[in-house]
């Protein structure tokens, strides 16, 4: 099956950061074959033409940090007061497989009508996300969340170690890892010790181990609440940053989500190490907290945009990443629109090591695509920089195509794998289910 798209606005996110006003692409099965500036000229034919006049196509979005099953504390979480630890940790002891399947199939619809091809997930029965993604369609790196500690008490400060839930839990990583990592060249998997505080050193340093023995990278938490700071310093004297360090799980293949609590000293520990900053500044905007991003930008800290739970839309993200830096003191071009929409593509494509893979439109490269339609009052006018009009101006309901592989997953704004209406009620009644569960005490 071959493609051609043509008449679009191309934004490629390749090495040259080459925008075409009009231009080509030809899909061969998976893979991109070809693109250019222009008309295709008539030598270049296809299966099936998408004619792409008053739209604009890009890489697909790369989501370096969520929790799509997190969609269940939409609207729950926001507001009240210390809601992460006191009521959404508490609440994930009610989930079950079943419903981490269900949930993240909400989550996966979400991410993929909003033009998220790829995510990079860590989670409670990360098999059973692995199920939705596969089924769906879209790509995905992911993680089983490692503890070993009780996530529902730990809002009472309370860190007792429990080495049995630890064991299995990597146990579990391990079994995902084996089934699903490269499964169809979509899905990869990575260790996913949780956080610096709910991971002792011990352990870590044996999960780091296991993941030279896969040779696949790993996720984690890091310095997200001061709680989990001042922990890291009375027990063992570190931040979470040199915990990383002193653990071995610093370097290349690391994403380190969110690092809002850091030093000077951590920021250099981080570009030293180069493992990846996940920056998820919508939900920073909903905890009130941000990371010292004026000192982080320009630092030479690798750095990718995610949009961690709750609400998956990285267009808001993006933009709030830029903005929330501006009011921080960056310099009103650091960063500009170009870096915003490179750190939600091509950057976090190399964090996974995708980088060769997707993250850019180049020739060779999956076709990870997404159709964004322009003929709107807020895209219209684009003049020669058609990505500030779109990184200021679009929104997720704009996404008119997706391309997972060269697979059309939604079309004319609807989604093709799976039934919406299903997705939605069968989300729905999970997220109740678990609600009235927690309210009745269980
Ligand atoms: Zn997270």
């Amino acid at each position: 099956m071959t493609t051609l798209i043509k008449n679009g606005i191309v934004i490629t996110e390749d090495p040259e950061d080459r925008v075409f006003l009009k231009g080509w692409m030809r899909i061969d099965g998976d893979r991109i074959t070809g693109l250019g500036e222009g008309d295709p000229g008539d030598a270049v034919t296809a299966d099936r033409v998408i004619d792409a006049t008053g739209k604009a196509v890009l890489p697909g979005i790369v989501d370096v940090h969520t929790h799509v099953c997190g969609s269940l504390f939409k609207g729950m979480t926001e507001d009240p007061e210390g809601a992460f630890y006191g009521l959404a940790l508490p609440m994930e002891r009610l989930l079950t497989p079943e419903s981490t399947y269900t949930l993240s199939m909400l989550g996966a619809a979400e991410c993929l009508k909003g033009g998220v091809t790829c995510i990079n997930d860590i989670y409670h029965y990360m098999r059973d996300t692995a199920r939705a993604i596969d089924e769906i369609g879209m790509r995905g790196v992911l993680a089983h969340k490692i503890i070993e500690t009780d996530l529902s008490t730990i809002q009472y400060h309370d860190y007792t170690r429990i080495p049995k839930e630890g064991a299995a839990r990597v146990e579990e990583n391990c079994r995902l890892i084996e089934e699903y990592h490269g499964k169809d060249g979509r899905i990869f998997c990575r260790f996913g010790p949780h956080a610096t505080d709910t991971v002792s050193i011990e352990l870590a340093r044996k999960i780091v181990e296991l993941g030279h023995h896969y040779q696949v990278g790993f996720h984690i938490h890091v310095a997200q609440k001061v709680q989990e700071v001042n922990f890291l310093k009375e027990t063992y004297g570190l931040t979470p940053v040199e915990y990383l360090c002193e653990t071995g799980l610093m370097g290349e293949d690391l994403v380190a989500a969110h690092c809002t609590y850091i030093t000077d000293r951590d920021i250099q520990l981080l570009k030293e190490g180069g493992a990846t900053m996940a920056h998820c500044a919508e939900m920073y905007g909903k905890r009130g907290s941000f990371p010292p991003m004026e000192k982080i930008y320009g630092s030479g800290v690798r750095l990718a945009y995610g949009t961690d739970w709750v609400t998956m839309d990285p267009w808001t993200s993006m933009r709030i990443a830029v903005m929330a830096a501006r009011m921080a003191g960056c310099k009103l071009n650091d960063p500009s629109a170009h870096t915003a929409l490179r750190l939600s593509t091509i950057v976090p494509a190399k964090s996974l090591g995708l980088g060769d893979r997707i993250g850019s439109l180049e020739v060779g490269k999956q076709a990870d695509i997404l159709l964004l339609d322009m003929q709107s009052p807020n895209l219209t006018p684009v003049f020669d920089d058609p990505v500030a009009t779109i990184v200021y101006n679009a929104n997720r309901h704009d996404v008119h195509t997706v391309l997972v592989a060269g697979k059309v997953l939604v079309e004319d704004r609807q989604l093709k794998t799976v039934d919406e209406a299903q997705v939605l009620a069968e989300g729905q009644r999970a997220a109740t289910a678990i609600y009235r569960d927690y309210r009745a005490g269980k």
